[in-house]
């Protein structure tokens, strides 16, 4: 072998795991992606995972209600809403590697385990589980040589669940090196009134956990309501070991994109570079800080009204909100965001709700609560002319919406709610006279088993000459991603485009109706696939963007 192809060996990652004290709700996603922000937009290629302790194999059962909307990505796996955040910040399609949690990991140590590959040794947390969790981590940074992998560690110090992640996260120091591996541990400072002071003790107790588990952070994130003097920095050196350029109060801010911009103000990019022996270019490009500056700027508002069925809607519609936000930005708009509860809308009247908005967005959801209602804003988007945006459910209930009041298939409805209709399934008379103009295919009948088994992930699409779709997207075909298990019924195609149902977007084997617009109309598409999860900050999605440019042509007009 001469000298000129002898092979470079592959560079070892630097890996950043991010964990949080003190109480949960910090804002630890926004953070760790963030951090990637900061050091990709200086030449670095990041990586980024999240561990989470629940013992689901996937976030794919998890109620959206509780735990915040399940993200997609574009390999189909179900996760955690924090991945969202990573893709808009690293402005990066991230796969299944990167969310892993305790149930997956336990789920192939047992299978292993059955099929005797640890034959007469114990399984036990330390070593077995522990490296389970190193080699997620270890094969995520090597795959595409990334210089950087960052590791958010979900929960907080202290609990028992995620012991398994911070020891193995403590581990990585000994295999990986000193100069491989840097903690970032994300606290709380609270404010107490009664004395007009930020606090600092729990902070410090959170770092105390940490140390006993043999971690020293090497950057502190002090999250905080209230501005914090360098005393305050002072004193929380003092007590947890961390020089005082290393510990960044980071000030709730009006918008999560203005992170990076605060992490780079306070030099969080020059310490970590430091600590990690990195080399860091000065920013690539401007366009974060020109997207920053473009939130800021006074603009006006365009109101579009959400129609879905959960209270907390913003972890759980998290996705589509960004995505409406950042399509409002590049309109140079702010959002104002109408949130509808359907089951208000079945007790009122739509126009109640929607009389002043300038569009409508239905998205996606499961189960029959509210879907009158949201049938009722979908057909008042239709009559009115108001720009109508569906997302998955929101385009099958499009469709239904057609199918009752336009084609006139009176008992038009999707097959999902047979399922849980007591009164058809008691009926199978009544339930026989449904017409399932959304249902579900052969391929899926005999699945009994809920995790996993939906039409997940990217999916290529084309899409129809002369529709609103093809208009906005520029071109004939687009990827997007899906979380589904019922379809458009192919059975009733042809009489609904005949009543006047478009059929803008099918697979490329025209098997599966993807999207359907409306023509009489300024702007009215339901896409059978998740949009939102495409969307990016600095670019908008070209849907959103194309519905708000409708929207807002139809609050001037
Ligand atoms: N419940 C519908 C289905 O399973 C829509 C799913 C969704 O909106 N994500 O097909």
């Amino acid at each position: 072998m001469t000298n000129d192809t002898k092979s470079v060996p592959p560079k070892r990652p630097k890996y950043i795991f991010v964990t949080g004290g003190v109480l949960s709700g910090l804002g630890k996603g926004i953070t760790a992606a963030s951090i990637g922000n900061i050091l990709k937009e200086r030449g670095l290629s990041v990586n980024m995972q999240k561990f989470d302790q629940y013992i689901n194999v996937d976030a794919g059962t998890l109620n959206p209600g509780e735990h915040g909307e399940v993200f997609v990505t574009d390999d189909g796996a179900e996760c955690d809403l924090d991945l969202g955040h990573y893709e808009r910040f690293l402005d990066q399609n991230l796969t299944a590697d990167s969310s892993i949690m305790t149930g997956n990991i336990y789920q192939s140590l047992i299978a292993r385990e059955r099929a005797g590959a640890y034959l007469g040794k114990t399984v036990q947390v330390i070593p077995h589980v522990t490296n389970a969790v190193k080699n997620h981590a270890r094969q995520a940074a090597t795959k595409n040589n990334y210089d950087v992998h960052i590791v958010e560690i979900g929960g907080t110090v202290g609990d028992d669940e995620g012991f398994h992640f911070i020891e193995a996260a403590r581990q990585m120091m000994m295999d990986e090196g000193r100069k491989n591996v840097l903690y970032v541990h994300v606290v709380f400072l609270p404010f107490l009134k009664a004395s007009d002071e930020v606090k600092t003790k729990p902070a410090q107790n959170s770092v105390r956990d940490l140390r006993s588990i043999g971690i020293q952070p090497d950057v502190l994130i002090a999250r905080t309501d209230h501005p914090v003097k360098n005393d305050i920095v002072d004193k929380l050196s003092l007590y947890t070991n961390v020089e005082p350029e290393a510990i960044l109060p980071l000030l709730t801010v009006p918008s999560v994109y203005e992170v990076p911009m605060l992490m780079e103000k306070h030099n969080l990019h020059k310490v970590i570079a430091k600590k990690l022996g990195l080399r860091l270019s000065a920013r690539t490009n401007t366009r974060w800080p020109k997207l920053v500056k473009k939130i800021k700027q006074t603009k006006p508002e365009v109101t579009i009204a959400l129609v879905g069925k959960y209270t907390s809607m913003l972890d759980t519609y998290a996705s589509v909100i960004e995505s409406l936000k950042a399509a409002a930005w590049q309109s140079d708009y702010n959002l104002n965001l109408r949130w509808v509860d359907a089951g208000e809308i079945e007790t009122n009247s739509a126009a109640t709700f929607l009389a002043d908005v300038s569009g409508i967005v239905v998205p996606g959801g499961f189960g029959q609560r509210g879907i009158e209602g949201k049938i009722q804003a979908i057909k008042y988007a239709r009559v009115n002319k108001v720009p109508y945006l569906g997302l998955c459910l929101g385009m099958q209930l499009a469709v239904v919406e057609f199918a009752r009041h336009v084609a006139g298939i009176e008992h038009a409805t999707s097959q999902e709610f047979a399922a849980e209709n007591e009164q058809w399934t008691a009926r199978p008379d009544l339930s026989a006279s449904r017409s399932w103009v959304i249902h579900l295919m052969e391929n899926q009948k005999n699945i009994t088993n809920k995790g996993g088994t939906m039409r997940l992930g990217g999916w290529d699409c084309v899409l129809a000459d002369d529709t609103f779709s093809q208009a906005a997207y520029g071109t004939k075909q687009i990827r997007e991603r899906h979380r589904h298990r019922y379809e458009f019924n192919n059975k009733y195609r042809e009489q609904l485009a005949k009543a006047g149902l478009v059929i803008a977007g099918t697979t490329p084997d025209d098997q599966l109706v993807e999207i359907v617009e409306i023509k009489e109309h300024p702007w009215f598409v339901g896409v059978q696939y998740h949009a939102e999860f495409t969307s990016r900050p600095i670019s908008g999605h070209p849907l959103f963007n194309a519905f708000i440019s409708a929207a807002i042509k139809n609050k001037t007009a």
